[in-house]
């Protein structure tokens, strides 16, 4: 942080619908830090992307990595376009260049549905849903050293890797999560040990580690009936931890239950760096209609918000994070604000209007 309470952030459009819900974020947190005050923003745009790639050749610039690596925390909207591939045919995702460059190894990806937005499970403890899914970032069947392989047309191969001082940390940090949320103080391994080698080890690993938070119950859940459970009884849930491509499809049934990947916030954090981001992609299908929700990437700056208060004793910024969140809670509180993915027609003005409306309104 600079001596006068700026955070310097590296703000990363991005692709598709990225780069509409940048802007209206960036000016709700300018707006919350001036009533909050105690504390201000330095942005630094940073290009990167599939449409960077497509002009330029490389995803993620040097000069957009050196402002990453020394921004207080970053900021990212969208990135990828599924007609830019690599020549190995891989979409390009620099998003993953930044979680593997910057050791991004917890994925946190909060599922708790806003109390206005009408809620897609039936049962009335749908109302307590509030867990978080911890999914881990740097390697499983994501891992960089260990990419895929195609013999041609007769067969291709892909590795999982799980290592013991990434587990050691990531179980750790969810422990922490846990006793901090201060809820029912639990985490679930979900994992597959039943059948692959590679789980049984992360399982032996989580029950060492878990051990030594003795105010955290620990259990565990195989994967497809933890599917289950967040879809019949989501309120048992407190702290979910499990593997990269596990988590990267359970964030997304999360976000669903949520009403959308708009209102789906994540971040990926490590013990120097974070990157804030919506769960959601670049949703080319919507991009340039105005129709973006830009709930969750509202949403991933408060999560900012909160880290940068706590990593910097900063309580100013705490008073923002419950400011901006209880203006999202507001502007849909009246159940008349329905975005495009629960059938409704407010796109990405009409919700930032609110947002603003009520942010200028909330009690900080
Ligand atoms: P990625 O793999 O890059 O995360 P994805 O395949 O999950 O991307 P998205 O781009 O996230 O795909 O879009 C999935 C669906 O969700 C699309 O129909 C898209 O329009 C919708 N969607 C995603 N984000 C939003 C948003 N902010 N507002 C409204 N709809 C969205």
């Amino acid at each position: 942080m600079k001596s006068n309470n700026t955070f310097r952030i590296a703000l990363f459009p991005g692709d598709g619908i990225g780069e509409e819900i940048t802007e209206p974020t960036r000016l709700l947190m300018d707006e919350v830090a001036s009533r909050i005050g105690g504390f201000a923003f330095d942005w630094e745009p940073c290009e990167a992307g599939a449409g960077y790639y497509r002009k330029h050749g490389t995803a993620l610039p040097e000069q957009s990595m050196k402002a990453a690596r020394e921004a207080d925390a970053i900021l990212l909207a969208a990135m990828g376009l599924p007609d830019v591939r690599s020549p190995d045919g891989r979409e390009i995702a620099p998003q993953l260049d930044l979680r593997f460059d910057l050791d991004l190894y917890a994925g946190v990806r909060p599922v708790k549905p806003l109390p206005g937005v009408r809620p897609i499970l039936a049962d009335p403890r749908a109302h307590d849903i509030d867990y978080v899914i911890i999914r881990e970032s740097t390697e499983g069947l994501f891992a960089p050293q260990a990419p895929g392989t195609r013999d041609g047309d007769a067969e291709a191969r892909e590795t999982m890797v799980i290592t013991r001082p990434t587990c050691e940390k990531l179980f750790d940090f969810a422990c922490r999560l846990a006793g901090q949320r201060g809820g029912q103080r639990k985490v679930t391994s979900v994992d597959k040990s039943n059948v692959f080698p590679a789980f049984g080890f992360w399982r032996d690993i989580f029950y060492e580690r878990t051990a030594a938070f003795t105010d955290v119950k620990a259990d565990h859940c195989y994967v497809d009936a933890f599917a289950m459970v967040m879809v019949q009884k989501p309120w048992t849930i407190d702290v979910a931890v499990t593997e990269n491509m596990f988590g990267d499809i359970l964030s997304d049934l999360g976000a669903a239950l949520m009403g959308g990947l708009g209102y789906a916030p994540s971040a990926d954090i490590g013990n120097d760096h974070a990157v804030f981001q919506p769960c959601h992609g670049s949703a080319p299908d919507i991009a340039g209609k105005g129709l973006a929700n830009p709930t969750a990437m509202i949403l991933s700056a408060a999560m900012m918000l909160e880290w940068l208060g706590a990593r910097h004793n900063a309580t100013d910024t705490m008073r923002a994070a419950s400011a901006l969140r209880q203006a999202v809670d507001d502007a849909f509180s009246g159940g008349e604000l329905v975005t495009c993915e629960l059938g409704g027609k407010a796109g990405t003005s009409a919700v930032f209007e609110a947002v603003r409306s009520s942010l200028a309104k909330v009690d900080a």
